[in-house]
């Protein structure tokens, strides 16, 4: 890691792969848990393993509304009549089954002993209190058997794990109502620039409306973070370090947009140096060139660019990856697939992080599109694509070429 300010005034880029190392290794996890109910666990980080105490399904049970017998009743072909013995509901047990009869059984209700088939309704008729229908039947057939989802003392999740609908599903299938997770990460953000203003208030003469705010305290949530959300903070040294001084002494991690570049208007970078330290990268990569990273007053800081598209992009790349490190997450970097280019692309000095969607062509087959415009204030980008398409710096790509492809799904969750 450079000291501040070196990187930029050499002109050296900080390779992509060697600025996230450099982010990942500063991180402190938050080692904090709290018990929380299963139904506010949804988007948490498991912080203990979960073991199952009981088995998944308890019982063999059937996989059908039918007629459960015993197997050696139905091995031979042709046509077999047994009368019908009893009734067995789901959430009833039923006697041991009479050999050389049918049990009438619902989906669910367990199997009673002696039979090891359930015949599906559809396959029989019934008349005059038994049913008819054709052999053979092999053992098993139709049974769902104990334990075969979960079984008892299994471990199901691992700590780390971030816990969605499914997880949640999984969870109560063994019987647990509240979940140990970790401590919600708390990040504390603002956003400079002179420039903005609230949406719903009327555009003055070079004003913009400050959309940073929505798409970053969106990805926090969507991240289970708590939110403490300065707003919008002008241009100026004395505002910036006030602000910085605010958020830092209630947050775990502050997260800014704008101000990072060299501009005479650009306040992070002298305000977090006033307050704390700063290494700054110029990173080899497109959009999203500056990043500053520091702590102020002990308090980690992520200084993001200003531009909407670049700030979504470092986000997806950068600050979404932190993040799951602090919360405890076992794998914080996302997956890439590769897939079919349906585009064309001239290389270019930095690696590129390029907009797109997957579709499909005219055979069926899956390819990725890319946003027309590409440009990293060009923020209609990020809404219309799905995921990202990293090109190597120095590569150039021909429609049918394969391209590492990313969804925003997994570098986000
Ligand atoms: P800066 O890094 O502060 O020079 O900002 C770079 C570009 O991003 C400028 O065009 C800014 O107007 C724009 N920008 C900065 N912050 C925001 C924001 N919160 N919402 C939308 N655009 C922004
Ligand atoms: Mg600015």
């Amino acid at each position: 890691m450079s000291a501040c300010g070196c990187d930029s005034v050499k002109g050296h880029l900080t390779p992509y792969r060697e600025a996230l190392e450099n982010l990942l290794n500063a991180v402190v996890p938050e080692r904090q848990t709290e018990t929380v109910a299963l139904a506010d666990a949804l988007d948490r980080v498991l912080a203990v393993p979960l073991i199952s105490t009981v088995d998944v399904p308890p019982a063999d049970n059937s996989a059908m509304d039918g007629y459960a017998v015993n197997s050696a009743d139905v091995s031979y072909s042709g046509e077999i009549r047994l009368p019908v013995s009893q009734r067995i509901p789901a959430g009833e047990v039923g006697s041991p089954l009479q050999r050389g009869s049918a049990a009438r059984i619902f989906t669910g209700a367990p199997i009673p002993e002696n039979a090891d088939v359930v015949i599906m309704q559809e396959h029989v008729h019934v008349d005059d209190g038994a049913i008819v229908f054709d052999g053979p039947y092999a053992p098993n057939t139709n049974v769902r058997f104990a334990a075969e989802d979960i079984a008892k003392g299994a471990q199901i999740l691992e700590a780390g794990t971030r816990l969605r609908a499914q997880e949640l599903g999984v969870a109560a299938s063994i019987g647990y109502s509240r979940l140990e997770v970790f401590k919600r990460v708390k990040a504390g953000v603002f956003f400079t620039g002179d420039e903005l203003i609230e949406p719903g208030q009327a555009l003055g003469p070079g004003q913009i409306y400050d959309s940073n705010r929505y798409t970053i305290v969106g990805l926090l949530k969507s991240l289970g973070c708590e939110i403490i959300d300065l707003g919008i903070v002008g241009d100026t040294f004395d505002a910036t370090c006030q602000a910085l001084e605010e958020v830092s002494a209630k947050a775990d991690l502050v997260i800014t947009s704008g101000g990072v570049s060299v501009g005479e208007e650009d306040y992070i970078r002298a305000a977090v140096e006033a307050l704390g330290t700063l290494d700054m990268w110029r990173v080899k990569i497109k959009p999203g060139k500056p990043l500053a990273f520091g702590q102020v007053n002990g308090t980690p800081f992520l200084g993001l660019p200003g531009n909407p598209a670049a700030v979504f992009v470092t986000f997806c790349l950068f600050v979404s990856p932190y993040i799951k490190c602090m919360q405890g997450i076992r794998n914080p970097v996302a997956t890439s697939i590769p897939v079919k280019a349906d585009f064309k692309w001239t290389a270019g000095k930095r690696r590129e992080f390029v907009r797109a969607r997957l579709t499909q062509d005219a055979d069926g087959q899956t390819v990725a599109q890319i946003y027309h415009h590409q440009g990293s204030g060009v923020l209609a980008s990020t809404s219309w694509s799905d995921g990202l398409i990293m090109i190597p710096e120095g590569v150039s790509v021909e429609p049918g070429e394969r391209v590492d492809y990313t969804a925003f799904s997994s570098l986000l969750a």
